[in-house]
């Protein structure tokens, strides 16, 4: 089972702390504490370390005050167009001296959160085919059924707001996602027809009915690149429904799903902004 759309909202801190005092011409650090994991405190700032680029500089701020000592505030955060992100801050209290130093320093360096790389390249991989799709609709019939299941998840997590699992191979009776929005998720079929001509028959209806009904789930989605639907289709889909034996179901097909796609905000979700209030704060 695969997430997307997941990664990058956790992160931790590494912190480094350290004193400098002495004359000009010899200052000495004390008092230190190193950080946990040296070599990602002392990575490359501002460099992806999956995609091996430079990061987007997104955000920066310092302020400083003197109130008795001379106080210093800065942070500075980048970004990666897969999703990684890192920041660096760091806080000097400085006595006023002519000739010599005494400073405390306190740096932090805070790292998303990334499940694995190879979830990393799954999504940036997912956008960049929800971008051809959202440029020209037609060239979702030539995508690999599986991609397109995971296009579809990407998709309803961002529709529905929650997390959405990729059943994959599994072939569990049909289903191929589970949208995780309350203790019960909602079943999704998804149906990759290669014809935009393509009508969604009763057999397919049926077959994930059965699905659902062996784990008495009543909640499910049929997503399909078809055009329609077909008549018998949606009469059983409205009886079901009219005689409350499904709890949720909804049937999407190509042109009602191509709506919600071409909704979906591909732009950053600012994972880090928290950071930005705290320091504003
Ligand atoms: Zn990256």
């Amino acid at each position: 089972m695969s997430k997307v759309n997941l990664a990058f909202q956790k992160h931790y801190y590494l912190t480094h702390e350290f004193d400098l005092q002495g004359e000009m011409d010899d200052i000495k650090r004390i008092n230190y504490t190193l950080p946990e994991d040296y070599k990602g405190f002392f990575r490359r700032k501002g460099h992806c370390p999956f995609c091996k680029e430079s990061m987007n500089h997104v955000y920066q701020n310092s302020k400083s005050a003197t109130i008795g000592v001379d106080l210093y505030q800065a942070i500075d955060i980048w970004e990666c167009d897969c999703g990684y992100w890192d920041a660096f801050s760091q806080f000097i209290e400085e006595k006023d001296l002519i000739y010599s130093v005494d400073s405390k320093h306190w740096e932090k360096r805070i790292c998303s959160v990334v499940s694995s790389l190879e979830d990393v390249r799954k999504e940036k991989a997912i956008k960049q085919l929800i971008n051809v799709i959202q440029k020209d609709s037609s060239k979702a019939y030539s995508v690999k059924p599986k991609h397109f299941e995971e296009i579809a998840q990407f998709v309803f997590s961002a529709y529905f707001n929650c997390e959405v699992e990729h059943v994959g191979k599994s072939h569990d009776g049909g289903i191929d996602l589970l949208i995780v929005n309350s203790d019960k998720p909602i079943l999704v079929q998804v149906k990759r027809r290669t014809k935009s001509d393509a009508v969604e028959s009763i057999s397919t209806i049926r077959d994930f009915l059965g699905a659902m009904y062996i784990k008495s789930n009543f909640n499910g989605i049929i997503v399909s690149t078809a055009k329609r639907f077909s008549k018998p289709s949606n009469k059983v889909i409205a009886d079901l429904k009219s005689h409350n034996k499904l709890e949720y179901f909804e049937l999407f097909d190509f042109n009602r799903f191509l709506s919600i796609l071409n909704a979906v905000n591909l732009s950053r979700k600012k994972c880090w902004e928290f950071l930005v209030s705290d320091y504003n704060s």
